[in-house]
């Protein structure tokens, strides 16, 4: 694909995202199976999770991709989607006849469409996927903190900011960071917030999983985001279950810059509920080897700023409207950087990474 092409699959919508794959999948004679939701979109489409399988019924190995998950990170991971369905032919060969690949666009429709990073019920869906039979996780942390967060009026005052400083500079760097992101369940409009059960994605992805996924021998996982670390560099997060020998696996495919979030060498920290619990408690006996593919965007202080602003925002549906849309752009620019470098630099990192996990299914059942 030359640069041109490859910068014409990021979209500047939801419903054209959907339409730029539901064609590349038609192209790529590859089947779809749509799950609409009750809410409509933005501009009144339609929203839906659409999974797109591209190759044989019966594989027996599988390779899924998944977009927005958190929903206004979808420009980037859609595209990635998009791209992949275009390569297709190329892929399938690498592929082999056993092995499938399975898009799953837009796992959380609601929030790309309105361009917000949580879904319809300020639920951030990488926190939501608990136990929610047992007691939630507590982040007292973030309880003191929350009110400062969030103050009344926007911009902040100086007071506000300088209460919040002195607050979290007593706490070395990781644990304001763990405080705000690793997910709350105590604050229904704050942010990070994991639900008080499990949302309509939740619960139509743990659906698919058993459709289309349980029963198979081997399942790579490529989870596409944006919004940590350094711009226009995809961070290989390690998302399995901690173990020696999964861990020596993702590094065989995808090489030793594979990051963890229990070792401190991610940008990411620990998460409650992410949604790769859907695999590790949903199909516990299958064979999974699975990343975050995680693109920075801008730097951290910038993005807890639009992530305030945004949430603010949603606490006060009648702020005047100029100041509603400049919310609205920052947030959208802080996940999806509108630049043919970026643009080129997630795509030719997502192509590799998805080359690295099919040469790894293959190898791994060699070895058996
Ligand atoms: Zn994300």
């Amino acid at each position: 694909m030359n640069d041109d092409a490859v910068i014409g699959l990021f979209s500047d919508s939801y419903a054209q995202a959907r339409q730029q794959v539901l064609q590349a999948a038609a192209e790529a004679g590859a089947g779809v199976q749509s799950h609409e939701m009750p809410l409509r979109g933005r501009d009144g489409e339609t929203l839906a999770m659409d999974l797109v399988w591209d190759g044989p019924a019966d594989a027996c190995r599988l390779l899924m991709t998944t977009s927005a998950v958190h929903g206004v990170e979808g420009h980037a991971s859609a595209a990635v989607q998009c791209g992949l369905l275009r390569c297709s032919a190329e892929l399938r060969r690498l592929a082999g006849p056993r092995t499938a690949l399975l898009h799953v666009h837009a796992v959380n429709p609601h929030g790309f469409s309105h361009g917000r990073r949580v879904n319809e019920d300020n639920v951030d869906l990488n926190r939501n996927f608990v136990d929610f039979a047992r007691p939630l996780p507590a982040n007292p942390d973030y309880d003191q903190i929350h009110h400062l967060l969030l103050p009344d009026t926007w911009p902040p005052g100086a007071n506000n900011e300088a209460a919040l400083h002195a607050l979290t500079a007593a706490w070395e760097p990781r644990r304001a960071q763990r405080a705000v992101t690793q997910g709350q369940f105590s604050h229904a409009d704050g942010l990070f917030y994991g639900g008080r059960g499990p949302t309509w994605s939740h619960l139509r992805f743990r659906e698919l999983l058993h459709r289309q996924v349980a029963g198979r021998q081997h399942l790579a996982w490529i989870d596409l985001h944006t919004g940590l670390g350094p711009a226009g560099v995809g961070e290989r997060i390690f998302a399995c279950r901690n173990t020696a020998q999964t861990l020596a696996r993702a590094r065989r495919w995808w090489g030793h810059g594979v990051t963890q979030v229990e070792t401190g060498t991610s940008s990411s920290v620990p998460l409650a509920g992410p949604i790769q619990h859907a695999v590790l408690d949903g199909l516990p006996q299958l064979r999974y080897t699975g990343i975050c593919l995680e693109y920075g965007t801008v730097p951290q202080e910038r993005m807890h700023a639009v992530l305030r602003a945004d949430h603010w925002l949603h606490r006060h549906p009648d702020a005047p409207a100029a100041l509603a849309a400049v919310i609205r752009r920052d947030l959208r620019d802080a996940f999806y950087v509108d630049t043919p470098a970026w643009k080129l630099a997630v795509w030719s990192q997502a192509l590799e990474a998805t080359q690295q996990a099919l040469r790894g299914l293959c190898d791994d059942e060699e070895e058996g």
